[in-house]
């Protein structure tokens, strides 16, 4: 019974998100009303496997004056006249038991490498949702630095149907992170600088 009423529901999920498709780019901006997409197009039936995790919850950090509601879907924040070093970001959204999370939404913006954020459209603004292994991935680029402000890159995370958590993610050895009083050593990234920078970066949300 239960297995039927979640193919049900996966069913339901998916004509939604087809519905949406079908109307362009503009449909999955979410109003402005609803801050945050409330939709999943989790359609996975069996719980992936635990990843290592220190099974600590991911710490929230403030917002910021920045957040603009009603991010396009995307996972390539960065393209032709964005300005800074390419950054692929991956991860992980798991709950405390490191079991992952299938259709997480991750919302991430983020000044560009010279510090700027765009605050009239949505340029390095975007939403995704974790894949069937609950894992993202972010194409994007370094962020600069800003009066006040050490490198970082703002996100919200929510489970399906879950609260949200508003956090940021910082880069190791950032020199002005002894002096930004919102920084957190628990959302530092681990950045490998090769031929390109990557960096990841496992949530965990204390609650789904
Ligand atoms: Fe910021």
């Amino acid at each position: 019974m239960e297995a039927m009423i979640r193919l049900l529901l996966a069913g339901y999920l998916v004509a939604a998100m087809t519905g949406c498709a079908g109307t362009g780019t503009s449909a999955a901006v979410p109003r402005a009303s609803s801050p945050l997409p409330t939709t999943s197009p989790s359609t996975q039936a069996s719980t992936p496997a635990p990843i290592a995790c220190s099974k600590v919850a991911t710490p929230g950090v403030t917002e910021g004056p920045y957040f603009k509601a009603g991010s396009p879907a995307a996972s390539t924040l960065t393209g032709p006249g964005v300005a800074g070093t390419s950054l692929l970001v991956t991860g992980h959204v798991l709950n405390l038991n490191c079991a992952p999370i299938v259709g997480a939404l991750l919302d991430f913006w983020q000044a560009d490498g010279n510090g700027q954020y765009d605050n009239n459209g949505y340029r390095l603004r975007g939403h995704q949702f974790t894949d069937s292994q609950g894992a993202y991935r972010l194409e994007t680029v370094i962020p600069g630095e800003y009066p006040g402000r050490t490198q970082h890159i703002h996100v919200k995370v929510q489970a399906p149907g879950g609260p949200v958590l508003t956090t940021q993610l910082f880069f190791p050895g950032s020199p002005r992170n002894s002096q930004d009083s919102i920084f957190n050593g628990a959302l530092l990234m681990q950045v490998s600088s090769g031929a390109s920078t990557t960096a990841n970066y496992d949530f965990i949300l204390s609650s789904e």
